[in-house]
């Protein structure tokens, strides 16, 4: 039978190639890297990290992104086995070394007989002979495939900044004034409880920190590049500072859960983390600190940070574009271009956000694909379930206007806001006694949560093997 073609060997394409081979069918997944690379990518490997080393919570109960983790896992993702395999300490996170997660992903691709990789640049609308194809290039699609695509659908595939934090080495970091605690000692995967490294300010610091973030000098928009909207999710720290005073101490930077032992009976008026970046622990990334302040500015300015006067920096902040459709309108609930339905898409360009969501999205773009080479459809997953609330945010196209307005698609990490609501949420404990205040929220995701296993344990079982064995 005819491969299935797929482009982009980041994220998405590489869990959808996984995915389509293990269904049986044959793949050829398509790779730029390294004979062009984007702006972010530094290495020709598959499924390369190009910020964070961080998968966010791996907590299946409590938190929607460890959920997709758990559904993830029990649909045979690579990429979160390749993730398991090559955890690095992170508090309740699940954070990885992002050369040895890559290379397993890599020889994973390389060994497997049904996937035949080809390194080389897509520089348009893949041929007709191809026949169906998964697209999934990414934020940083190259641009004549940005470009053809945008001319295939007649809308603009909006454009808009990601910023990356920077990363700095461990032994440049002042331990005399700084210290390792998680966040309520919180102990994860892999985790001690003291797997971050927190940098204590006081009042003066921190608002002289904040003034010079303001003042300090911003990398230029280019044309193209001005009036796009930031993703709230990953505003430049500057631009945070620039919202009000506070704002930076409510967010990245909050005092809350930590005590400093250097001087336990002051409490800190801001606190800067920096989390493990590699497994070797000589790096570390500054969480929440992705900017878009030029170099100078940059290493100037995190230098005023206490602990922080001497840092070495591995990586400094930058800008970066980032490519994704008005799905909702573009796609159907197969993720197939109602224009061109033989292109399919995944991975963070339909408008999902992060690692594991493009990753999630590719599993099931491979899975559809798969089951479609095989003259099937593949009903998605139920949209009680972190991927098919997930797919119901891209694909919601029954939904194109809320409030008699068009609906505005932003892309949207995974998180419990787009499940469906409990038919009846718990009111009362095990033991019978009401649960107050914050237990019953608790409780309502804990019950969300163990619907979503349950049905998908009962869509893998009623469709994938009944898919494998045909
Ligand atoms: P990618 O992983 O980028 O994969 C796309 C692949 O397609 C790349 O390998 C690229 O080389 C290739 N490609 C592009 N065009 C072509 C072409 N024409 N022909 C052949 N190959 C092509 N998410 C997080 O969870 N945490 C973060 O910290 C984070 N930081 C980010 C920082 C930046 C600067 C950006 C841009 C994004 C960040 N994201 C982050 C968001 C997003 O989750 C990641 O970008 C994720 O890698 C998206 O997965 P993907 O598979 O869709 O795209």
């Amino acid at each position: 039978s005819e491969p299935i073609h797929i482009i982009g060997g980041g994220l998405a394409g590489s869990e959808a190639a996984w995915q389509a081979a293990n269904a049986g069918v044959r793949v050829v997944l398509h790779e730029m890297r390294p004979h062009r690379m984007t702006e972010a990518h530094r290495t020709e490997g598959f499924a390369e990290l190009v910020c964070s080393n961080s998968f966010r919570s791996d907590d299946a109960a409590n938190n929607a992104v460890g959920l997709l983790h758990a559904e993830m896992r029990r649909l045979g993702s690579l990429v979160m086995r390749a993730a398991d395999a090559n955890q690095v300490p992170a508090g309740g996170a699940l954070a990885v070394d992002r050369d040895g997660f890559s290379a397993a992903v890599t020889k994973t691709l390389e060994d497997h007989p049904l996937i035949e990789l080809r390194r080389g640049e897509v520089e348009g609308l893949p041929p007709e002979d191809w026949g169906n194809v998964i697209v999934a290039t990414g934020p940083l699609t190259s641009a004549p495939l940005a470009e053809a695509i945008r001319a295939l659908t007649d809308e603009n595939a909006l454009a808009f900044f990601d910023a990356i934090a920077p990363i700095v080495h461990r032994d440049s970091i002042d331990m005399s004034s700084a210290w390792f605690q998680s966040r309520y000692d919180k102990v994860g995967p892999g985790g001690t409880g003291a797997d971050y490294i927190n940098c204590p300010m006081t009042k003066d610091q921190y608002d002289a920190f904040v003034a010079e973030l303001i003042a300090g000098e911003k990398t230029d928009f280019k044309d193209w590049e001005t009036n796009t909207p930031y993703f709230d999710g990953c505003l430049p720290i500057e631009v945070m500072a620039e919202r009000g005073v506070e704002t930076l101490r409510h967010g990245p930077m909050k005092p809350v859960g930590l005590t400093n032992p250097h001087n336990p009976t002051v409490k800190a008026y801001a606190i800067v983390q920096l989390r493990q970046d590699n497994k070797l622990g000589t790096l570390y990334n500054m969480v929440g600190f992705q900017t878009k302040l030029k170099y100078g500015a940059q290493q100037r300015i995190i230098r005023m940070i206490p602990g922080l006067e001497n840092a070495e920096f591995a990586r400094l902040g930058g800008l970066h574009r980032n490519t994704f459709l008005n799905s909702p309108k573009l796609l159907d609930p197969q993720l197939r271009l109602k224009a061109a339905p033989r292109l399919r898409f995944a991975g963070q360009m339909t408008g999902c956000e992060g690692y594991v969501e493009s990753a999630g999205i590719g599993l099931i773009a491979g899975l559809y694909a798969a089951a479609e080479a095989r003259g099937r459809e593949l009903p998605p997953p139920p949209p009680t379930t972190a991927l098919g609330s997930l797919l119901g945010h891209i694909t919601g196209g029954h939904i194109e206007t809320i409030d008699n307005g068009p609906r505005s698609f932003q892309p949207m990490n995974v998180n419990f806001g787009l499940f469906p609501p409990l038919a009846n949420p718990p009111t009362r404990k095990a033991d019978g006694t009401r649960l107050r205040g914050n237990e019953k929220a608790i409780a309502k995701r804990q019950a969300l949560s163990a619907r979503a296993l349950s049905d998908i344990d009962r869509w893998i079982a009623d469709h994938l093997r009944l898919a494998a064995a045909a």
